[in-house]
């Protein structure tokens, strides 16, 4: 069955493509589409409001991500808000600078925080199944490694290395969007929802 993937983010598309080929045809968003507002207070709620648009728009079944960085000292923040911390969305460079600049002088024990991921699956007749995943670690105080996107040069890990030096297998492997698939993957092996999926794929094609 065909599975849309509603994200703007290409890098998204990749990541989740590879994981889902066993079970769908992935694609991702037509040209043109104009992405629903996210006012959900939760990554689950604004991941089921992109879902759920995308899969009434194209009358097709469709996967939607919300993701974001939550940090302890920061009470949560910037959590949802993420991708616009410093006022322009998917402007990373000033959201780091912001990230830093709140943590300024916060002592390393204090700077823990996670990356977290809701995926949504919906159908036009409504959500199927959600899932959420995490990935642990803290804010460094300087930026370090070339690789991923977004807070991944500041996100420090238990072993040191921050998640902008690690390959993209062991990211896709470890990460919070990861995490949410694997148990996407592990729902669909138990094959109810992959009928569901099936029954929902063809009603709309
Ligand atoms: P979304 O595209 O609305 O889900 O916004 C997610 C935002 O959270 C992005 O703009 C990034 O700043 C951040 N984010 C989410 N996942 C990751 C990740 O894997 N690495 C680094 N930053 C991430």
């Amino acid at each position: 069955p065909l599975l849309v993937i509603a994200t703007g983010n290409a890098h998204k598309v990749d990541e989740m493509r590879d994981q889902l080929s066993p079970w769908f045809r992935v694609a991702g968003l037509p040209d043109g589409y104009r992405s629903p507002a996210e006012d959900g207070d939760t990554f689950a709620a604004n991941a089921y409001i992109k879902a759920q648009a995308a899969a009434d728009a194209l009358g097709a079944l469709c996967l939607a991500d919300d993701s974001g960085i939550c940090v302890d000292y920061l009470n949560g923040a910037p959590g949802i808000h993420s991708a616009r911390y410093a006022g322009r969305h998917g402007d990373d460079e000033a959201n780091n600078n912001r990230l830093l600049e709140e943590l300024e002088a916060v002592p390393d024990d204090q700077r823990t925080a996670r990356f977290v991921c809701a995926l949504s699956l919906a159908s036009p007749e409504g959500e199927l199944a959600r899932f959420e995943g995490t990935f642990e670690g803290r804010v460094g105080h300087e930026r370090r490694g070339e690789r991923g996107f977004g807070y991944d040069p500041l996100f420090v890990l238990a072993e040191g290395v921050t998640a902008a030096e690690l390959s993209a297998d062991e990211k896709r492997r470890r990460s919070h969007r990861g995490q949410a698939l694997s148990l996407l993957a592990k729902a669909l092996e138990n094959s109810t929802l992959y009928k569901q999926c099936i029954a929902a794929a063809r009603e709309v094609e």
